[in-house]
Parts: structure tokens; sequence; C-alpha cells
């Protein structure tokens, strides 16, 4: 088992404390290198030719194993490929087809804009009346009702880092008969999952938050093996056949979760996935997410006791809470910004939340502490009204 955290493993700029590795994990130190063989030898040299070559055809089925064993997943029941949104359609298209006589949609307030896009476009496109709801997160299970075909979830909330219980609500779902969809998204390689016991049918996720894969990293999408053949591919591109390079006529899907799979894969950013992933190996996630309970019970002691002006919008019972810390604060914006401005690095949601992200495999107590210093600092001298801090990026 390796020793947390492993910092060596990445490369992380001098005086910077990166608490945001839930949005973008930072650059493992075998991505440059594997990305580099890849460009240079692979599709340099090889060309065309790498496609068997460099065994480019089977890197998404070999990383889809690898983020399995991290998700409680069993092999083969993972494809990679796309972004999320795209994996998110693809789930809930499956999930609605499986239920033909339900119309509801249920999600619930705190959900990712974008998965509820998705879903909003899908609706459109069937024209078969379905609604969503978006109850409170906490009243989903009281919604779930006979009418209802997919129950489409993301577990950890990624403006408060509140964390669904995966088993009760899935368990509830089934009991109504319907659908359930996990967007992993803030729960991949932060919490120990074990997506096989909780007999959902589907589960999505990407791979640049806490596994650090890097920015337009690609999806990946889990089915129950009991079911995925009897999917019927609402994106039924051509790497998702049968025989792909056959060329027939006739769409024809793998026999496999293969079939969730759409078109040519980014075999760059998935070769620089692959490396990244071995920083995992031999990670215990039991032992990781002990490591990032005390690291964010750690950082919301020292914050409430220091920087009063914070209000903590987690919630405080850590086995309800995922891999990450929210603070609300009015003038959340430019406090993040003068934060990062003195090298801690974190991130707003708006309307008011400051978010911080706490990843064993590189972040460890002296990182919080010295993060809880630059904040009290922060607050107590206001820091944050500083003209320069008040100016707004596209990205927050
Ligand atoms: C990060 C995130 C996304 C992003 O989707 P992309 O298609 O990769 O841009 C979607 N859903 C959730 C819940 C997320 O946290």
């Amino acid at each position: 088992m390796i020793k947390l955290p492993s910092k060596h493993l990445f490369e992380l700029p001098e005086g910077i404390i990166y608490l945001d590795g839930n949005s973008l994990g930072p650059l493992p130190r075998g991505a440059r290198e594997r990305a580099s063989k890849v460009i240079s030898e692979e599709w340099g040299q090889e060309l065309i030719r790498a496609w068997n070559s460099a065994d480019w055809m089977t890197l998404p089925k070999r990383v889809g194993d690898r983020i399995a064993r991290l998700i409680g997943a069993p092999e083969g029941s993972v494809a990679t490929g796309d972004t999320l949104s795209i994996k998110v359609y693809q789930a809930l298209a499956a999930a609605l087809a499986m239920r033909p006589g339900r119309s509801k949609i249920l999600s619930d307030s705190g959900n990712f804009p974008t998965d509820l896009y998705m879903a909003d476009g899908l609706v459109k496109l069937a024209g078969k009346g379905h609604r969503i709801s978006t109850p409170a997160p906490q009243d989903v299970i009281a919604n779930i009702d006979e009418d209802t075909a997919a129950v489409m979830l993301t577990h950890v909330d990624y403006r408060t880092g509140r964390m669904h219980d995966m088993q009760a609500v899935t368990k509830a779902a089934h009991a109504a008969g319907a659908v359930m969809i996990w967007d992993l998204a803030h729960s991949a390689g932060a919490v120990p999952l074990d997506l096989l016991a909780s007999e959902a049918e589907f589960a999505v996720g990407c791979t640049y938050k806490y596994f650090n894969g890097g920015p337009g990293a690609p999806a990946f999408i889990y089915a129950r093996p009991d079911i995925v053949n009897g999917i019927e591919p609402a994106l039924s591109g051509w790497m998702g056949h049968a025989a792909p390079f056959a060329m027939a006529r006739e769409y024809a899907p793998a026999m496999s979760t293969e079939r969730l799979r759409v078109g040519t894969p980014p075999i760059v950013q998935l070769s620089i996935l692959d490396a990244a992933l071995d920083a995992w190996d031999g990670v215990d996630m039991n032992a990781l997410r002990a490591a990032s309970i005390d690291l964010c019970e750690q950082f919301i002691a020292s914050v409430e006791a220091r920087c009063p002006q914070l209000k903590l919008a987690s919630p405080r019972n850590p086995a309800e809470r995922g891999s990450q810390v929210s603070f609300a604060f009015e003038h959340g914006y430019e406090a993040m910004q003068a934060l990062i401005g003195q090298g801690l690095i974190g991130d707003f949601r708006a309307p008011d939340i400051m978010r911080f992200g706490f990843t064993p495999l590189y972040i460890g107590s002296d990182d919080v502490a010295a993060a809880v210093d630059i904040m009290e600092r922060t607050f107590r001298e206001e820091l944050w009204r500083d003209p320069k801090y008040q100016v707004r990026s596209a990205v927050t």
C-alpha cells in the first residue's frame, strides 16, 4: 500500500497550495513522458500503424478496467470516451427505453446543470412527454413513485459536497421499479465505491477531477453486467459496433459495455489518463477516505475557529460529505481571487460558495495549516476588497 500523501508522484508548482483537485487534478509525473512518447514515437513514427502496433485500439478498454477497480465495478463493465455530458445522455436514454410506460425523470435541485440540460435535450428529442423533477436532495426518496422511469443523481453535490446514500437511494428506486443512474463526477477517486453491490444499473463520471487525467480527459460509463447487452445504444457510433472494421451497413452493437462507446477514442488524452492512473496503483480507497476525512475535519475546525466571517455550507457529518468542503461568504468570488493571489487555489461557485477540495494523494495536514493561515489573514484584513480581485473571469 502506498503512503499518503505521495506528492512526489505529481508536478506541483512551488509556492502553491492546491485545493482544487476536485475540479482539475494536477499533472502526474508520468503524464508528460507518456504524452511525449505517444506523440513522438507512436503518432510521429508509427502513424496509422500505431492503432495496432502501439495497441491504441484496446486502450479505451484497458483504461476502463483500471477505473473499474477504483469504483467497485467488475472488469469489462466500464467504457471510456467522450465527455461526461455525453455519457449522462447515453445512460438516461437507455434508462428511459427500459421503462417505456413511465414519464418521470427524478433528479435533485443540487445536480450539476449539464446533467439536467442533457436530460432536457433528450426529453425534447424523444417527444414522449417525459418530465424532469428536481426536489431538494433530502426529498428525493420521498419523490420516487410508480411513474418514475429513472432516478438520476450526482452522488456528491458539486457545490456543497453533500453525499447521497447510494445504497439507500438505489434500493428505494428499485423498490418502485425505477432505473438508477449515478453521476460519480465528485466521488470517483474521492470516496470508496461499490457499484456492483449497489445494484445500480448505470454510473457515469469524468476523469479530469480526482483521477488527474488532465483537462478534457475522457469520461466513463458503467452498465450493470446483467443488463448491458439489452441496452439499445442511443448514440450508435461505429466504435460501439460489434465489428467496426467490417464496415457493415447494419448497426450491431458489441456484446459488452463497449457498445456504449461512440466514435474514435482520444488517444493522447487516454494515454495521459492511463499514466495518471499509475498514481492509484496500490491505493486503498478506505485509507484514502480516512485521510480525506482527517484533512476535511482539520480544515473545518481551523476555519471556523479563525475565520468567523465564513459559514460552513457542507454537511458537518463526515459520513454525509464527499472530499470537499464549501464555505458560504457574501463576497466569495473576490475572496477566492484574493486567496489565489496568495497561492491558495480553490474555486468559486455562484452564488456565494467558496469550494476547497481535499485530495490525500498530494495534500497533507501541513498544507491545510498553511491554507488556513492565508485565509485568516485574508478575511481579518479584508484583503479581498482590493479592486484587482473584483474583475470576473469566464471560468470561476
Ligand atoms: C464536472 C461535472 C460535469 C462536467 O461534464 P463534462 O461533459 O465533462 O464537461 C458534469 N456533471 C457533473 C456532476 C460534474 O461534476
